[in-house]
C-alpha cells in the first residue's frame, strides 16, 4: 500500500481535547516556525464539536506553532500509522502568544510562582480512565483477573509512554467498573502537563490499535465511582531543593507549602471551573465515591480536596523531604492540563504572596461548587482569577463552558453520563 507519513500538530484546549492540524511529515522543517494555521473561533470548540457562543465570530488568524521539545512518535509496530504529533502554543501570525493561549496561561502561572520566592512546582498526573476491552465482573475492583483480562493493552499503553519520553511510574486495574490507572513519573510543571495530555493520548492510541476505547469522562456512569486526575504536587527552591516538607510544621507542612495549599483552598470554588469543567464533573464529586466534596486539607485522607500524602519507608529525612507531595483531588481529564495546572499555580503563587494560612482544622470546612453552572459564576466573581486570564481569555472560557452547560441542560443524568462518555 502507497503510504507517506504524516504528522500533526495541536495543542489541548478549553475543552480538553486535542485539536490541531496535520500535514506530510518531510515538511515539518518548513512548519517550525509557522506551525499551522488556526482562527479565533476554534477555541471554542465544545466537548461535542460545535462552536455554540463565540465572542470571535468568524474573523482572524492564529498559528499553533510545535513545541521541538514535545515531538512524539510512537510506532506501534502493527502497520498502523505512527502517532506522531508535536504539542504547540497558539500565537498571533507576528509569533507572538495569543492571550487565550492555554499553555500560555500555565507559562504564565509558572512564572508567577517563581517571582513568589524562586519557588517551582514539580507534578506528577495520576489519571484513571475505562478501558472498554474489559467485560465488567463483579469482585474485579484491584484484581489481579481484571489486571490479566486486559490482555496485552497494558503492555502497548506503558510502551508507548516509554517510547513518548515518559518514565512509566504504575498501571492498575482501579475500583470502578473496567477502570484502569495510570500515573508516570514528576516533572516540572509544563512537562508534567505536556506529559498529561499524552498519557491521555498514548491510553486511546493503545486501546484504539486494541480496537476498544479509553474513556476518561469524569463520571461514565451514573451510578460508578468517576475518572479522577490526581495532581501530585511538590515545591522546590531555585536550586531544586525540596522545600515542602517540614517536620514540625501543620501536617508535616512547610511554612511556604502551607501558604501555598492555603492559596489553593481559598480559590477553589472560583478554580473549579477549570478543574472540573464539565456538568459530569459534579457527579463525581459527590459523597462515597473517594471524591472530594468539601475545600479541605487533610493528612492521608482520599477525600480531600488536598491530600498530604504519605512518605513510603523512607531512607532518611533527605529521602522524606524528597518524597512529600500534596495531591490536588479536584481536577478530572474533562479539563484541560494546561489551564488546571496552570490555576492551582496561580491559586498557590496567591496564598504565596499574601502568606495566607490554613484553616485551623477540616471541621467546618464548606462544600464545594455543586454544578458546573454555580463554579462558573464563582469563577466569574473572583476578580483573582480574572486578573491570571486577562479580560478576553475570560470571556471566552465563560462563554464557551456557558454554552455547554445550556446545550446539555435537558439531558437528563443517564444520558448526561453516556454522552459524556463518548466524548471523552
Ligand atoms: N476514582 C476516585 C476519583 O474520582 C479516586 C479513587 C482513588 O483514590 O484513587 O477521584
Ligand atoms: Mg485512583
Amino acid at each position: 500500500m502507497l503510504r507517506e507519513e504524516l504528522v500533526f500538530v495541536g495543542t489541548c484546549d478549553i475543552a480538553g481535547h486535542v485539536r490541531g492540524k496535520g500535514f506530510p511529515a518531510r515538511e515539518i522543517d518548513a512548519r517550525r516556525r509557522k506551525g499551522i494555521g488556526w482562527t479565533h473561533s476554534n477555541l471554542m470548540q465544545t466537548a461535542f464539536g460545535p462552536i455554540l457562543d463565540t465572542p470571535f465570530g468568524t474573523a482572524g488568524d492564529l498559528m499553533i506553532v510545535p513545541d521541538p521539545t514535545v515531538e512524539v512518535r510512537v510506532d506501534f509496530e502493527d502497520g498502523s500509522a505512527p502517532e506522531h504529533f508535536f504539542l504547540g502554543d497558539i500565537r498571533n501570525t507576528d509569533s507572538t502568544a495569543w492571550e487565550c493561549c492555554p499553555r500560555e496561561f500555565l507559562r504564565r502561572a509558572i512564572a508567577v510562582l517563581r517571582a513568589a520566592g524562586g519557588v517551582r512546582l514539580v507534578a506528577a498526573f495520576e489519571q484513571e480512565f475505562v478501558y472498554t476491552g474489559n467485560q465488567h465482573r463483579d469482585g474485579d475492583a484491584y484484581s489481579l483477573n481484571a489486571f490479566r483480562r486486559q490482555g496485552t493493552f497494558g503492555e502497548s499503553f506503558v510502551a508507548a509512554l516509554r517510547a513518548a519520553g515518559m518514565r512509566p511510574d504504575s498501571f492498575l486495574a482501579e475500583y470502578g467498573t473496567r477502570q484502569f490507572e495510570v500515573t508516570v513519573a514528576p516533572a516540572d510543571a509544563l512537562v508534567a502537563a505536556d506529559q498529561a495530555v499524552i498519557t491521555r493520548e498514548m491510553a486511546r492510541a493503545a486501546a484504539h490499535r486494541h480496537g476498544f476505547r479509553a474513556c476518561f469522562s469524569p463520571m461514565p456512569e451514573a451510578s460508578g465511582v468517576g475518572n479522577g486526575v490526581h495532581i501530585h504536587m511538590s515545591l522546590q527552591d531555585a536550586s531544586g531543593e525540596p522545600i515542602t516538607h517540614d517536620a514540625a510544621g501543620r501536617m508535616g507542612l512547610s511554612m511556604t507549602a502551607q501558604h501555598f495549599c492555603a492559596g489553593v483552598l481559598h480559590h477553589l470554588p472560583a478554580i473549579c471551573a477549570i478543574t472540573a469543567p464539565s456538568p459530569v464533573s459534579y457527579l463525581r464529586l459527590t459523597p462515597n465515591r473517594w471524591a472530594p466534596t468539601l475545600i479541605d486539607i487533610v493528612q492521608q485522607d482520599r477525600g480531600a480536596a488536598l491530600r498530604v500524602c504519605p512518605t513510603f519507608a523512607p531512607d532518611d529525612s533527605a529521602d522524606v523531604a524528597r518524597q512529600f507531595n500534596i495531591e490536588f483531588r479536584v481536577c478530572d481529564a474533562a479539563a484541560s492540563p494546561y489551564l488546571a495546572l496552570g490555576a492551582v499555580i496561580f491559586a498557590g503563587a496567591d496564598g504565596l504572596q499574601r502568606k495566607l494560612g490554613l484553616p485551623p482544622s477540616a471541621d467546618g470546612a464548606e462544600e464545594l461548587p455543586h454544578s458546573l453552572g454555580q463554579a462558573l459564576d464563582m469563577m466569574a466573581a473572583s476578580k483573582a482569577v480574572a486578573a491570571w486570564f486577562g479580560p478576553v481569555f475570560l470571556e471566552a472560557y465563560l462563554r464557551h463552558k456557558r454554552s455547554e452547560v445550556q446545550h446539555v441542560a435537558e439531558w437528563a443524568v443517564n444520558e448526561l453520563c453516556n454522552r459524556y462518555a463518548e466524548v471523552y
